[in-house]
């Protein structure tokens, strides 16, 4: 072998600071600015179909996508009956899933117009969208030759619409690289994106009884798959609700063997002391706030600032707040786009409101007036992150702050509050960050940089508590999961 040949490298995405690659981009989207597309189940033998949705662009309800068709009971049962591992040799899963990178790579054009259109990603969110799936593929089919024990049999991957693409091709890419088949479902919202990431997949070589697609209610399909005792493990990523009931299901119904992979949310929080360099910090809780519109597990939720220079970085963020230009998520100056539909919006609305009832609105942008916009707000927090009753999945800041002395207490704190996803820290003061990185309870830490962006196979990225079962994505823990253990050691 060639020492001096390069591992497996992540992908180079865009530099959209480059005219010549921003005109690329444009030019290779403009085809799909006004197209539609028919979407629906694809499952190894016929396809029956049931309801069928006509979508609409979260940021322009006259913007119509086409129409998704819902799997019917039919399309499950078909599925779960032609259902196969993926018994190929490793060597050529490896290689169709890497070919399957190279097709996203090139169908870059369609994948951000329906990122923006169907999921509300601004242009830069996409990028980073689609750099992951691919690093996804390619990374889950490099760990893949270096498994020692056997495929389990077929998956259901349950999978959210605020990655729709990366983490619905990291769960179903993970499967098939270790030898499994795959049912998929897709979440509600972005079945379209799911079903041209699948006709990728196929296309690369995927055989089609080892990964098959079912759009619907995760209430119908969800529920159908982790109730079957075809089905070997669940892949899931989602609420902790939804994982809680999916694993209730699982007990009552599967091999009692059969894994749940689950990455839920969080009630991430951010330490800032006075220390902190000011211009940095406000940058990075920009970033960790309000960037996707806050619809991100890894998002900050709540902000200690040290109380000596609360007032002044909160002035500070309102100002920096300000400059966010919110809209079609289309347009290439957009920062923040849509929350994902109208039920999102009332619900981080809401809360928004019984804030605003107790006179703690520190500071708010105005909205678009049409189309499912929540304008980022900065709350105030009395009470800490205890008196956070829940996620609330949106560009929605809560800050409290806190006295030098009471650090300790602070992290106490968001230990017991349970969850366990991310956690930054913006301080100058080495002792104290290895202090606090070692006590906090969380998948991952960032120290002095925003807390969104886990990077494949760098940042693997994963909860603990409230937040997850353990096994990080793009880390090498995550694909034995999807294996049968190994036989036990005998000791002696
Ligand atoms: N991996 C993403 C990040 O690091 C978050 C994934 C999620 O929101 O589920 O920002």
């Amino acid at each position: 072998p060639d020492l001096f040949a390069p591992a497996r490298v992540n992908s180079r995405g865009f530099d959209l600071t480059d005219p010549v690659t921003l005109a690329r981009i444009e030019a290779a989207r403009a085809p799909y600015a006004g197209a539609t597309w028919a979407a629906g189940p694809l499952v190894a033998g016929e396809i029956a179909g049931g309801e069928v949705w006509t979508l609409a662009n979260p940021a322009r309800g006259d913007d119509r996508l086409g129409t998704l068709t819902l799997a019917a009971p039919a399309d499950i049962e078909t599925a779960l009956t032609s259902a196969r591992p993926w018994s190929a040799p490793v060597a050529d899963r490896a290689a169709a899933l890497n070919r399957a990178a190279d097709l996203y790579e090139a169908e870059f054009g369609q994948i951000f117009a329906l990122l923006a259109r169907e999921a509300g990603k601004t242009l830069p969110d996409a990028i980073g969208e689609l750099r992951e799936a691919v690093d996804f593929l390619r990374y889950y089919a490099d760990q893949a030759q270096g498994l020692t024990t056997p495929a389990r049999g077929t998956f259901a991957c349950i999978s959210p619409w605020n990655f729709p693409l990366a983490i619905f091709t990291g769960q179903i890419a993970a499967a098939l690289a270790a030898g499994n088949g795959v049912i998929a479902k897709p979440a509600e919202a972005t079945g379209l994106i799911a079903h041209l990431a699948v006709t990728l997949l196929h296309q690369a070589g995927v055989p089609r009884d080892a990964l098959q697609l079912l759009p619907g209610r995760g209430a119908d399909v969800g529920a159908a798959l982790s109730s079957d005792p075809r089905i070997a493990g669940v892949c899931f990523t989602g609420s902790t609700e939804t994982a809680q009931a999916i694993n209730r299901t699982m007990a009552a119904h599967l091999d009692p063997a059969a894994p749940l992979i689950a990455e839920t949310g969080g009630l991430n929080a951010m330490v800032v002391d006075s220390t902190a360099l000011p211009e940095q910090a406000v940058r990075d809780i920009i970033a960790s706030a309000f960037q996707s519109a806050g619809q991100r597990c890894s998002a900050l939720r709540i902000l200690y600032v040290q109380e000596d220079v609360a007032a002044p970085l909160i002035e500070m963020l309102t100002g920096a707040m300000a400059e966010l230009r919110l809209g079609d998520p289309w347009a290439i100056s957009t920062d923040i786009g849509p929350v994902i539909d109208q039920r999102a919006k009332a619900g981080i609305a809401a809360h928004i409101e019984t804030a605003r009832a107790e006179g703690r609105v520190l500071a708010e942008l105005a909205a678009p007036s049409q189309g499912t916009f929540v304008p980022p707000t900065i709350l105030q927090l009395n009470g800490g992150i205890a008196a956070l009753e829940r996620e609330i999945f949106g560009p929605v800041l809560h800050i409290a702050t806190y006295r030098a002395e009471d650090l300790e207490q602070v992290i106490a704190d968001v230990n017991a509050r349970g969850f366990g996803l991310t956690f930054g820290m913006h301080s100058r003061i080495d002792d104290r960050v290895q202090t606090v990185a070692a006590a906090i309870r969380v998948g991952n830490t960032y120290i002095n940089r925003n807390q969104i962006g886990a990077v494949v196979g760098s940042q693997p990225f994963g909860g603990e508590g409230l937040s997850g079962t353990g096994p990080k994505a793009g880390g090498p823990a995550y694909l034995p999961r999807f294996t049968q253990a190994p036989a036990g050691k005998a000791h002696g």
